[in-house]
């Protein structure tokens, strides 16, 4: 089976294509297909991550997957929230970072808790009333200044609950075995599992 997956990241591209192989499932990027991206204009990851397969699959007319991921501080009631990648106003990674911190100055290590998370959202077609939702979180708190040097975003600034690590200091093979996304797509292919199955004949 092949699945439109509304990206092109090509680090999504192989994770995805890596965790679906045993079901027979190849994931290609949208841009194969010609497909510019959906106006994430949602409030929620769950909104976002619907409205952006819904889009691959009505303009590919194939089954399509989409996720939406970022961070949420509680006491930033959210923020950066779906707006993760363009929470300041140049959309870059550093001044990202530099504007969580300037926000949480001050503000006291109970209050700093923070999650990753990561939702998964899959359609047969366009209009399918019953997407597959799969969502993954890792817990844990924002740091008073960067740790770490490996993955990307807001990494450096992530001190994961119940180690003594920032995310930027896992290696990548550490880090997808725990993250949030890496969650997620475990739990997706426990429900793909059941779409890809051959029908079970009666006689
Ligand atoms: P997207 O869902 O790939 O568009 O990611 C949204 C944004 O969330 C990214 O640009 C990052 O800022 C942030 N983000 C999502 N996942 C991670 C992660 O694993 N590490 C660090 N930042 C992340």
């Amino acid at each position: 089976m092949e699945i439109i997956l509304a990206s092109n990241n090509v680090g999504k591209i192989r994770e995805f294509n890596e965790l679906f192989a045993s079901l027979d499932i190849t994931v290609r990027p949208q841009s194969d297909f010609n497909v510019e991206d959906a106006d994430e204009c949602g409030l929620s990851f769950i909104e976002n991550a619907i409205i952006k397969a819904r889009h691959a699959a009505k303009k590919s007319g194939m089954a399509a997957i989409a996720d939406d991921s970022g961070i949420v501080v509680p006491y930033l009631k959210g923020a950066p929230g779906i707006h993760s990648a363009r929470y300041s106003p140049v959309k870059e990674e550093k001044a990202n970072n530099l504007l969580l911190l300037k926000n949480l100055e001050g503000v006291a290590d109970k209050d700093r808790a923070a999650f990753f998370i990561s939702v998964l959202a899959f359609v047969r077609y366009a209009e399918d009333p019953t997407p597959l939702i799969a969502e993954g979180r890792i817990y844990g708190r924002i740091l008073t200044e960067e740790r770490g040097s490996q993955g990307f975003g807001y990494d450096p600034l992530f001190l994961i609950d119940g180690l003594d690590k920032s995310m930027a200091e896992l290696e990548l093979v550490q880090k997808n075995q725990i993250s949030h996304r890496a969650k997620a797509l475990a739990n997706m292919r426990d429900q793909l599992k059941f779409v890809v199955r051959k029908p079970v004949s009666n006689e």
